[in-house]
């Protein structure tokens, strides 16, 4: 791959904006360079554009380098990014698999850039042969997600080496949900693609989808790129400092957590299973399920009648007639099950 090829002319030729804590590195007590009001510290200050500490912690816990991280307002900025760097508008396009996560393609269309929709099988598998076939001179990018939304379901380890061996574009590969099925993440071969893009998120395991923080891991060159589009302060001081916090004093909380919702999602598989309306749970390497309901609208209106909100997915290829649900607390599942049975009655 040739990442000089891949990149937009105009990024290419792009001059980046240089923000006042940009241009000095050092040490200083008086700051009179932008703009600032003086008064009410710490929050009058523009905060660190690039996240020098907060990249340092979380490379840590990745074992990544530091010039292998992008930090965004949540993954979803990295999704518009990489359409911004890459894809021409009205000529280059993409390849995703299909069901996914929805953002990929409203991305695409933002940025007008069409979209090649390679259908997964019937048990939720991708073909890395079909995923090459539909891809041209003009696809930059394939999007992967795994494990998957809304399939839960781990991608063929196999199939995505193939898809990365031979893709002359970029590959990105989701992994918002690793977190709940540990070990299997690629980041630990990052060093082995260059054309591989991860992208993993706080919004998760580490239960902080509110201060919205994303990251994307790839080849030094990439990042760069991401770093010389992004808005100057894409990561605002106050998100900065809390996940700063929570990673120093949070990680074992976190790891926690995961485990008791992989308990809870199996107890919560185990129950749906009893319940009549519920014709099948499909296996889950993720924090929620992929239920097949007998009619999952009425389900589905059923359940918000009794203020319990899922995710009707029954309009998605693949997914008729399914509801995705989320493994909350103990209480959030207990109802949820309670009501269902007293539907079965
Ligand atoms: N990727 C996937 C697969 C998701 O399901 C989601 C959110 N549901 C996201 C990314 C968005 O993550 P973030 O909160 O980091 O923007």
């Amino acid at each position: 791959m040739e990442l000089n090829k891949l990149i937009r002319e105009n990024i290419k030729k792009l001059e980046p904006y240089a923000c006042a804590r940009n241009e000095f590195s050092g040490e200083a007590g008086v700051f009179l360079d932008a703009n600032e009001n003086p008064y009410n510290a710490p929050y009058n200050r523009y905060p660190d554009p690039l996240q020098h500490k907060l990249k340092e912690e979380i490379v840590k816990i990745k074992g990544c380098r530091k010039e292998q991280l992008f930090l965004g307002n949540g993954s979803d900025e990295a999704i518009d990014l990489v359409f911004r760097a890459f894809c021409e508008p009205g000529k280059d396009n993409m390849v995703r698999i299909d069901p996914s996560y929805g953002m990929y393609q409203v991305c695409a269309e933002i940025n007008d850039i069409e979209t090649r929709t390679v259908s997964l099988d019937e048990n939720f598998r991708i073909s890395a042969k079909k995923l090459l076939r539909a891809a041209d001179e003009n696809t930059k990018l394939i999007f992967l997600c795994s494990p998957n939304n809304p399939t839960s379901n781990l991608l063929d380890k196999e199939e995505v080496i193939s898809v990365l061996k031979n893709f002359n574009g970029l590959v990105i590969l989701d992994e918002a949900y690793i977190d709940f099925s540990p070990g299997n993440s690629f980041l630990p071969e990052l060093n082995k693609y260059d054309n591989l893009i991860i992208f993993q998120t706080f919004s998760k395991a580490w239960g902080m989808a509110g201060i919205r923080l994303g990251m994307a891991f790839a080849a030094p060159e990439i990042i760069t790129v991401f770093n010389k589009i992004k808005y100057p302060y894409n990561v605002n001081i106050l998100t900065q400092q809390k996940a700063l916090e929570s990673i120093k004093e949070n990680s074992k909380e976190k790891n926690k957590w995961v485990s008791k919702l992989l308990e809870a999602r199996d107890v919560l598989s185990e129950e749906l299973k009893t319940i009549s309306c519920v014709k099948k749970v499909y296996p889950s390497d993720s924090n929620f399920l992929l239920v097949k309901m007998d009619d999952a609208n009425k389900t589905y209106k059923y359940l918000t009648d009794r203020g319990i909100i899922v995710r009707n997915r029954s309009k998605v290829n693949l997914c008729n007639n399914c509801l995705r649900i989320t493994v909350g607390s103990e209480k959030e599942n207990t109802m949820l099950l309670l009501a269902l049975k007293e539907r079965d009655l």
